[in-house]
Protein backbone atom coordinates (compact mmCIF):
# COMPACT_ATOMS: atom_id res chain seq x y z
CA UNK A 1 0.00 0.00 0.00
CA UNK A 2 1.35 3.70 -1.27
CA UNK A 3 2.48 5.51 2.02
CA UNK A 4 3.47 8.73 0.76
CA UNK A 5 0.97 11.73 1.41
CA UNK A 6 3.20 14.17 0.45
CA UNK A 7 0.73 17.10 0.51
CA UNK A 8 1.77 18.62 -2.40
CA UNK A 9 -1.92 17.84 -4.21
CA UNK A 10 -3.95 19.01 -1.13
CA UNK A 11 -2.05 22.09 -1.41
CA UNK A 12 -3.35 22.66 -4.79
CA UNK A 13 -6.89 22.28 -3.73
CA UNK A 14 -8.66 25.53 -4.58
CA UNK A 15 -11.70 25.66 -2.20
CA UNK A 16 -13.97 28.68 -4.15
CA UNK A 17 -12.88 26.76 -7.47
CA UNK A 18 -15.07 23.79 -6.30
CA UNK A 19 -17.69 25.66 -4.66
CA UNK A 20 -18.42 27.64 -7.89
CA UNK A 21 -18.37 25.03 -9.45
CA UNK A 22 -21.22 23.17 -7.38
CA UNK A 23 -23.38 25.96 -7.58
CA UNK A 24 -22.95 26.40 -11.54
CA UNK A 25 -23.42 22.69 -11.99
CA UNK A 26 -26.77 23.42 -9.44
CA UNK A 27 -28.23 26.06 -12.48
CA UNK A 28 -28.93 22.66 -14.78
CA UNK A 29 -32.17 21.87 -13.41
CA UNK A 30 -32.37 24.60 -10.45
CA UNK A 31 -35.89 24.58 -8.52
CA UNK A 32 -36.91 28.01 -6.74
CA UNK A 33 -35.99 26.83 -2.99
CA UNK A 34 -32.39 26.23 -3.87
CA UNK A 35 -32.60 22.46 -5.14
CA UNK A 36 -32.45 20.65 -8.27
CA UNK A 37 -34.20 18.15 -10.42
CA UNK A 38 -32.11 16.88 -12.33
CA UNK A 39 -33.34 13.50 -12.82
CA UNK A 40 -31.51 10.65 -14.62
CA UNK A 41 -30.81 11.34 -18.38
CA UNK A 42 -32.95 14.11 -18.51
CA UNK A 43 -32.43 17.75 -20.88
CA UNK A 44 -30.83 19.13 -17.50
CA UNK A 45 -28.48 16.02 -16.94
CA UNK A 46 -27.49 16.64 -20.64
CA UNK A 47 -26.76 20.16 -20.16
CA UNK A 48 -24.44 19.53 -16.96
CA UNK A 49 -22.63 16.76 -18.89
CA UNK A 50 -21.66 19.00 -21.60
CA UNK A 51 -20.51 21.93 -18.52
CA UNK A 52 -18.45 19.09 -16.70
CA UNK A 53 -16.69 18.17 -20.70
CA UNK A 54 -16.05 21.90 -20.99
CA UNK A 55 -14.30 22.15 -17.54
CA UNK A 56 -12.43 18.65 -17.96
CA UNK A 57 -11.37 19.84 -21.82
CA UNK A 58 -10.36 23.29 -20.19
CA UNK A 59 -7.29 21.42 -18.01
CA UNK A 60 -6.72 19.18 -20.29
CA UNK A 61 -8.61 15.89 -19.61
CA UNK A 62 -9.87 13.55 -22.34
CA UNK A 63 -13.75 12.68 -22.37
CA UNK A 64 -15.26 9.61 -23.09
CA UNK A 65 -18.59 8.05 -22.22
CA UNK A 66 -19.51 4.37 -22.73
CA UNK A 67 -23.26 2.74 -23.89
CA UNK A 68 -24.10 2.36 -20.52
CA UNK A 69 -24.08 6.58 -20.05
CA UNK A 70 -21.28 6.65 -17.69
CA UNK A 71 -19.29 9.42 -18.24
CA UNK A 72 -15.35 10.01 -17.68
CA UNK A 73 -12.61 12.77 -17.78
CA UNK A 74 -9.21 11.24 -18.00
CA UNK A 75 -5.85 12.46 -17.06
CA UNK A 76 -3.38 10.39 -18.81
CA UNK A 77 -0.47 8.86 -16.43
CA UNK A 78 2.87 8.51 -17.70
CA UNK A 79 2.45 4.55 -18.01
CA UNK A 80 -0.98 4.90 -19.53
CA UNK A 81 -1.46 1.09 -20.45
CA UNK A 82 -1.59 -0.04 -16.59
CA UNK A 83 -5.31 0.10 -15.23
CA UNK A 84 -6.74 3.71 -14.03
CA UNK A 85 -7.34 4.86 -10.85
CA UNK A 86 -11.74 6.15 -11.14
CA UNK A 87 -12.59 8.73 -9.07
CA UNK A 88 -16.25 10.26 -8.53
CA UNK A 89 -19.83 10.12 -8.10
CA UNK A 90 -23.58 11.02 -9.99
CA UNK A 91 -24.64 14.17 -10.60
CA UNK A 92 -28.50 13.29 -11.21
CA UNK A 93 -30.76 13.77 -7.96
CA UNK A 94 -34.28 13.03 -6.88
CA UNK A 95 -37.50 15.39 -7.84
CA UNK A 96 -37.04 17.99 -4.93
CA UNK A 97 -33.18 17.16 -4.61
CA UNK A 98 -30.28 19.11 -3.07
CA UNK A 99 -27.24 20.56 -4.99
CA UNK A 100 -24.49 18.77 -3.47
CA UNK A 101 -25.64 14.99 -3.00
CA UNK A 102 -23.63 13.54 -5.93
CA UNK A 103 -22.42 16.34 -7.77
CA UNK A 104 -20.13 17.33 -4.72
CA UNK A 105 -18.23 13.72 -5.17
CA UNK A 106 -18.31 14.59 -8.78
CA UNK A 107 -16.78 17.74 -8.39
CA UNK A 108 -14.45 17.42 -5.54
CA UNK A 109 -12.59 14.41 -8.08
CA UNK A 110 -12.76 16.98 -10.60
CA UNK A 111 -10.87 19.73 -8.28
CA UNK A 112 -8.34 17.11 -6.95
CA UNK A 113 -7.65 16.28 -10.46
CA UNK A 114 -6.95 19.64 -10.81
CA UNK A 115 -5.22 20.20 -7.95
CA UNK A 116 -2.83 17.19 -9.26
CA UNK A 117 -2.21 19.24 -12.49
CA UNK A 118 -1.60 22.45 -10.99
CA UNK A 119 1.25 20.91 -8.20
CA UNK A 120 2.49 20.00 -11.73
CA UNK A 121 2.28 16.32 -11.08
CA UNK A 122 1.78 13.86 -13.75
CA UNK A 123 1.08 10.15 -12.09
CA UNK A 124 1.97 6.65 -13.31
CA UNK A 125 -1.43 5.65 -13.83
CA UNK A 126 -4.25 7.80 -15.66
CA UNK A 127 -6.91 9.05 -13.45
CA UNK A 128 -10.71 8.25 -14.96
CA UNK A 129 -12.90 11.36 -13.13
CA UNK A 130 -16.48 9.67 -13.72
CA UNK A 131 -19.96 10.38 -13.38
CA UNK A 132 -22.29 7.14 -12.70
CA UNK A 133 -25.31 7.26 -15.36
CA UNK A 134 -28.66 7.50 -13.11
CA UNK A 135 -27.52 6.84 -9.27
CA UNK A 136 -30.55 7.70 -7.69
CA UNK A 137 -33.22 5.35 -9.53
CA UNK A 138 -36.40 7.71 -8.84
CA UNK A 139 -36.89 8.20 -12.57
CA UNK A 140 -35.54 4.79 -13.68
CA UNK A 141 -36.10 2.27 -11.07
CA UNK A 142 -33.66 0.81 -9.45
CA UNK A 143 -30.69 2.65 -9.40
CA UNK A 144 -26.90 2.77 -9.50
CA UNK A 145 -27.69 1.84 -12.81
CA UNK A 146 -24.53 2.80 -15.16
CA UNK A 147 -22.21 1.63 -12.40
CA UNK A 148 -23.91 -1.56 -12.49
CA UNK A 149 -23.42 -2.30 -15.74
CA UNK A 150 -19.96 -0.66 -15.43
CA UNK A 151 -19.20 -3.51 -13.22
CA UNK A 152 -21.29 -6.20 -14.98
CA UNK A 153 -23.78 -6.75 -12.24
CA UNK A 154 -26.83 -5.68 -14.40
CA UNK A 155 -26.48 -6.26 -18.53
CA UNK A 156 -26.85 -2.97 -20.25
CA UNK A 157 -29.96 -5.04 -22.24
CA UNK A 158 -32.04 -5.41 -19.37
CA UNK A 159 -31.77 -1.71 -18.43
CA UNK A 160 -32.72 -0.32 -21.66
CA UNK A 161 -35.97 -1.72 -21.73
CA UNK A 162 -36.71 0.37 -18.19
CA UNK A 163 -39.49 2.57 -18.38
CA UNK A 164 -39.98 5.86 -16.34
CA UNK A 165 -43.75 6.67 -15.24
CA UNK A 166 -44.61 8.68 -18.80
CA UNK A 167 -43.76 4.94 -20.35
CA UNK A 168 -40.41 6.46 -21.79
CA UNK A 169 -37.77 4.10 -22.12
CA UNK A 170 -34.18 4.11 -20.49
CA UNK A 171 -33.01 2.99 -24.28
CA UNK A 172 -34.68 6.04 -25.55
CA UNK A 173 -33.29 8.65 -23.46
CA UNK A 174 -29.49 7.06 -23.27
CA UNK A 175 -29.59 7.27 -27.11
CA UNK A 176 -30.35 11.41 -26.98
CA UNK A 177 -28.54 11.85 -24.51
CA UNK A 178 -25.08 10.08 -25.79
CA UNK A 179 -26.11 11.50 -29.49
CA UNK A 180 -25.61 15.14 -27.79
CA UNK A 181 -22.14 14.37 -27.45
CA UNK A 182 -21.22 13.68 -30.72
CA UNK A 183 -17.46 14.91 -29.85
CA UNK A 184 -16.94 12.87 -26.75
CA UNK A 185 -15.56 9.28 -27.76
CA UNK A 186 -16.98 6.45 -27.01
CA UNK A 187 -15.24 3.62 -24.92
CA UNK A 188 -15.69 0.01 -24.32
CA UNK A 189 -18.37 -1.19 -21.48
CA UNK A 190 -16.36 -1.96 -18.19
CA UNK A 191 -13.00 -2.00 -17.10
CA UNK A 192 -10.89 -3.37 -14.62
CA UNK A 193 -9.89 -0.57 -12.55
CA UNK A 194 -6.73 -0.11 -10.66
CA UNK A 195 -9.48 1.24 -7.79
CA UNK A 196 -12.22 3.40 -7.35
CA UNK A 197 -12.65 5.88 -4.83
CA UNK A 198 -15.68 8.07 -4.20
CA UNK A 199 -16.47 11.05 -1.72
CA UNK A 200 -20.28 11.57 -1.23
CA UNK A 201 -22.03 13.91 1.58
CA UNK A 202 -23.02 11.56 4.43
CA UNK A 203 -27.28 12.33 4.09
CA UNK A 204 -27.27 11.67 8.19
CA UNK A 205 -25.54 13.47 11.23
CA UNK A 206 -22.60 10.52 12.60
CA UNK A 207 -19.73 13.39 11.38
CA UNK A 208 -21.43 16.57 12.49
CA UNK A 209 -22.06 14.82 16.37
CA UNK A 210 -19.44 13.13 16.73
CA UNK A 211 -17.32 17.03 15.68
CA UNK A 212 -15.40 15.81 12.64
CA UNK A 213 -14.93 16.17 9.28
CA UNK A 214 -14.30 12.99 7.38
CA UNK A 215 -16.20 9.89 7.61
CA UNK A 216 -14.12 7.08 6.20
CA UNK A 217 -16.25 4.57 5.12
CA UNK A 218 -16.36 1.14 6.28
CA UNK A 219 -18.93 -0.28 4.46
CA UNK A 220 -22.86 -0.62 3.49
CA UNK A 221 -25.88 -2.08 4.74
CA UNK A 222 -27.77 -4.47 2.82
CA UNK A 223 -30.58 -3.42 0.59
CA UNK A 224 -34.00 -5.49 -0.84
CA UNK A 225 -36.12 -3.89 -3.09
CA UNK A 226 -39.64 -4.89 -4.11
CA UNK A 227 -42.78 -4.19 -5.51
CA UNK A 228 -46.48 -5.37 -4.42
CA UNK A 229 -49.18 -5.87 -6.40
CA UNK A 230 -52.55 -6.50 -5.19
CA UNK A 231 -55.42 -7.13 -7.64
CA UNK A 232 -58.84 -6.60 -6.87
CA UNK A 233 -62.28 -5.75 -8.85
CA UNK A 234 -63.27 -1.93 -9.80
CA UNK A 235 -67.11 -1.76 -9.25
CA UNK A 236 -69.41 1.09 -8.38
CA UNK A 237 -68.88 3.03 -5.29
CA UNK A 238 -72.52 3.77 -5.16
CA UNK A 239 -74.20 0.34 -5.91
CA UNK A 240 -71.65 -2.29 -5.59
CA UNK A 241 -72.33 -4.06 -1.64
CA UNK A 242 -69.46 -4.17 0.42
CA UNK A 243 -69.56 -7.43 1.75
CA UNK A 244 -68.93 -9.15 -1.89
CA UNK A 245 -66.04 -5.98 -3.00
CA UNK A 246 -62.73 -6.88 -3.83
CA UNK A 247 -61.02 -4.10 -3.13
CA UNK A 248 -57.10 -3.35 -4.09
CA UNK A 249 -56.74 -0.46 -1.58
CA UNK A 250 -58.45 -1.62 1.36
CA UNK A 251 -56.38 -5.12 1.20
CA UNK A 252 -53.35 -3.02 0.92
CA UNK A 253 -53.06 -1.36 3.32
CA UNK A 254 -53.77 -4.82 5.56
CA UNK A 255 -50.89 -6.23 4.12
CA UNK A 256 -48.69 -2.42 4.56
CA UNK A 257 -50.06 -2.65 8.12
CA UNK A 258 -48.49 -6.64 8.67
CA UNK A 259 -45.49 -5.67 7.08
CA UNK A 260 -45.26 -2.52 9.04
CA UNK A 261 -45.48 -4.85 12.34
CA UNK A 262 -43.06 -7.21 11.03
CA UNK A 263 -40.31 -5.44 10.00
CA UNK A 264 -40.41 -3.25 13.35
CA UNK A 265 -37.63 -3.78 15.76
CA UNK A 266 -37.19 -2.56 19.03
CA UNK A 267 -33.38 -1.54 18.15
CA UNK A 268 -34.39 0.87 15.86
CA UNK A 269 -31.59 -1.23 13.04
CA UNK A 270 -34.37 -2.50 10.35
CA UNK A 271 -34.87 -0.07 7.82
CA UNK A 272 -38.47 -0.51 5.88
CA UNK A 273 -40.25 1.88 3.91
CA UNK A 274 -43.25 2.04 1.65
CA UNK A 275 -42.33 5.27 -0.83
CA UNK A 276 -44.05 4.71 -3.57
CA UNK A 277 -48.12 3.85 -3.46
CA UNK A 278 -50.22 4.00 -6.81
CA UNK A 279 -54.24 3.16 -6.63
CA UNK A 280 -56.14 2.50 -10.03
CA UNK A 281 -58.15 4.14 -10.96
CA UNK A 282 -57.59 6.83 -8.53
CA UNK A 283 -61.30 7.85 -9.09
CA UNK A 284 -63.84 9.23 -6.43
CA UNK A 285 -66.32 6.57 -7.11
CA UNK A 286 -64.45 4.05 -8.27
CA UNK A 287 -63.87 0.88 -6.10
CA UNK A 288 -60.25 0.27 -6.37
CA UNK A 289 -58.98 -2.62 -8.91
CA UNK A 290 -55.26 -2.24 -8.41
CA UNK A 291 -52.99 -1.14 -5.97
CA UNK A 292 -48.65 -1.20 -6.48
CA UNK A 293 -46.45 -0.40 -4.08
CA UNK A 294 -42.58 0.15 -2.90
CA UNK A 295 -40.76 -1.76 -0.34
CA UNK A 296 -37.27 -0.73 0.56
CA UNK A 297 -35.67 -2.94 3.36
CA UNK A 298 -32.08 -1.84 4.59
CA UNK A 299 -30.33 -4.52 7.47
CA UNK A 300 -25.95 -4.48 8.03
CA UNK A 301 -26.78 -7.95 8.74
CA UNK A 302 -26.51 -10.62 5.57
CA UNK A 303 -28.30 -12.99 7.18
CA UNK A 304 -31.05 -11.05 8.70
CA UNK A 305 -31.25 -9.17 5.74
CA UNK A 306 -32.16 -12.32 4.16
CA UNK A 307 -34.72 -13.61 6.43
CA UNK A 308 -36.96 -10.58 6.87
CA UNK A 309 -37.06 -10.30 2.96
CA UNK A 310 -37.84 -13.99 2.48
CA UNK A 311 -40.85 -13.45 5.00
CA UNK A 312 -41.99 -10.08 2.91
CA UNK A 313 -44.27 -12.61 0.16
CA UNK A 314 -45.88 -14.83 2.95
CA UNK A 315 -46.53 -12.15 4.87
CA UNK A 316 -48.67 -10.20 1.86
CA UNK A 317 -50.51 -13.81 0.89
CA UNK A 318 -51.90 -13.70 4.85
CA UNK A 319 -52.99 -10.27 5.09
CA UNK A 320 -54.52 -10.02 1.76
CA UNK A 321 -58.19 -10.96 2.25
CA UNK A 322 -60.36 -11.24 -1.15
CA UNK A 323 -57.64 -9.89 -3.00
CA UNK A 324 -55.05 -10.86 -5.08
CA UNK A 325 -51.04 -10.21 -4.07
CA UNK A 326 -47.77 -10.82 -5.93
CA UNK A 327 -44.39 -9.66 -4.83
CA UNK A 328 -41.44 -9.12 -7.22
CA UNK A 329 -37.89 -8.42 -5.90
CA UNK A 330 -36.47 -5.77 -8.24
CA UNK A 331 -32.91 -6.02 -6.04
CA UNK A 332 -31.12 -7.80 -3.54
CA UNK A 333 -27.67 -6.33 -2.45
CA UNK A 334 -26.15 -8.18 0.77
CA UNK A 335 -24.09 -5.84 3.12
CA UNK A 336 -20.36 -5.22 2.55
CA UNK A 337 -16.94 -4.26 3.64
CA UNK A 338 -14.57 -2.26 2.12
CA UNK A 339 -10.92 -3.02 1.78
CA UNK A 340 -8.59 -2.62 4.80
CA UNK A 341 -6.26 -1.12 2.88
CA UNK A 342 -8.10 1.07 1.08
CA UNK A 343 -9.58 2.50 4.19
CA UNK A 344 -5.87 3.16 5.95
CA UNK A 345 -4.76 5.16 2.90
CA UNK A 346 -8.03 7.63 3.61
CA UNK A 347 -7.33 7.74 7.42
CA UNK A 348 -3.64 8.03 6.76
CA UNK A 349 -4.40 10.90 4.15
CA UNK A 350 -6.76 12.47 6.28
CA UNK A 351 -4.31 12.30 9.92
CA UNK A 352 -1.24 13.59 7.22
CA UNK A 353 -3.40 16.43 6.44
CA UNK A 354 -4.52 17.28 9.95
CA UNK A 355 -8.17 16.74 9.13
CA UNK A 356 -10.64 15.10 12.17
CA UNK A 357 -11.62 11.85 10.58
CA UNK A 358 -13.71 9.08 12.09
CA UNK A 359 -14.97 5.80 10.65
CA UNK A 360 -18.28 5.06 10.24
CA UNK A 361 -21.01 2.66 7.48
CA UNK A 362 -23.10 3.85 4.84
CA UNK A 363 -26.48 3.37 5.63
CA UNK A 364 -27.38 4.59 2.10
CA UNK A 365 -26.51 2.95 -1.38
CA UNK A 366 -23.56 4.59 -3.67
CA UNK A 367 -22.10 3.51 -6.79
CA UNK A 368 -19.19 2.26 -4.84
CA UNK A 369 -21.31 -0.50 -3.92
CA UNK A 370 -20.65 -1.87 -7.55
CA UNK A 371 -17.29 -0.58 -7.82
CA UNK A 372 -16.29 -2.74 -5.09
CA UNK A 373 -17.00 -6.06 -6.77
CA UNK A 374 -14.62 -5.26 -9.67
CA UNK A 375 -11.83 -3.04 -7.61
CA UNK A 376 -10.41 -1.69 -4.39
CA UNK A 377 -12.96 0.59 -3.26
CA UNK A 378 -13.58 2.97 -0.85
CA UNK A 379 -15.22 6.24 0.50
CA UNK A 380 -14.96 9.48 2.45
CA UNK A 381 -18.34 11.06 3.44
CA UNK A 382 -18.25 14.56 4.12
CA UNK A 383 -21.17 16.40 7.24
CA UNK A 384 -24.34 18.02 5.75
CA UNK A 385 -26.06 19.93 7.71
CA UNK A 386 -28.77 18.37 10.03
CA UNK A 387 -28.33 15.25 7.86
CA UNK A 388 -30.64 16.46 5.39
CA UNK A 389 -30.62 15.05 2.12
CA UNK A 390 -32.85 14.21 -1.20
CA UNK A 391 -34.32 17.78 -0.01
CA UNK A 392 -33.67 21.42 -1.38
CA UNK A 393 -32.64 22.80 1.39
CA UNK A 394 -29.81 20.38 1.65
CA UNK A 395 -26.75 22.25 2.96
CA UNK A 396 -22.55 21.99 3.53
CA UNK A 397 -19.88 24.06 4.68
CA UNK A 398 -17.20 25.34 2.25
CA UNK A 399 -14.32 24.35 4.37
CA UNK A 400 -15.78 20.50 4.72
CA UNK A 401 -16.09 20.56 1.11
CA UNK A 402 -12.44 22.09 0.44
CA UNK A 403 -10.77 19.46 3.25
CA UNK A 404 -12.72 16.45 2.02
CA UNK A 405 -11.41 17.30 -1.52
CA UNK A 406 -7.68 17.88 -0.26
CA UNK A 407 -8.19 14.08 1.61
CA UNK A 408 -9.56 12.66 -1.66
CA UNK A 409 -6.79 14.45 -3.73
CA UNK A 410 -3.97 12.62 -1.68
CA UNK A 411 -5.67 9.39 -2.08
CA UNK A 412 -5.92 9.44 -5.46
CA UNK A 413 -2.37 10.73 -5.95
CA UNK A 414 -1.19 7.80 -3.66
CA UNK A 415 -3.00 5.18 -5.73
CA UNK A 416 -2.17 6.43 -9.16
CA UNK A 417 1.61 6.26 -8.46
CA UNK A 418 1.41 2.96 -6.53
CA UNK A 419 2.45 -0.14 -8.93
CA UNK A 420 0.85 -3.29 -9.46
CA UNK A 421 3.09 -4.84 -6.59
CA UNK A 422 1.26 -3.12 -4.03
CA UNK A 423 -2.20 -4.86 -4.60
CA UNK A 424 -2.98 -7.77 -2.34
ZN1 LIG B 1 -25.90 10.41 -4.04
Amino acid sequence: MPKIICGEAAGCINGGRLWDRMFDLAQYGALPNGGVNRQALCDEEILARHCLVRWGKAMGLEPSNDAAGNLFLRYRGTQPNLPAVMVGSHIDSQPTGGKFDGPYGVLAALESVEAIIDAGIRPQRNIDVVSWMNEEGSRFAPGMMGSAVFSGARKLEHILEIRDKAGISVERELKKVLAAEPDVPRRPLGDKPAAFLEAHIEQGTVIESANKTIGVVTGMQGKRTFHVYVTGEESHAGTSARRTRRDALVSAIDIVHALQQAMWDAEDVTQFTIGMFTVSPNAPSVVPGRVVFSLDLRHPDAAKLRDLGDEIPKICQAARGRCEASVSQLLHDPPLEFPAAIRQLLCTAASALGVGWMEMPSFAGHDSRYLHYVCPTGMIFIPCQDGISHNEVESIRKDDAMDGARVLAESVLALANATSAIWP
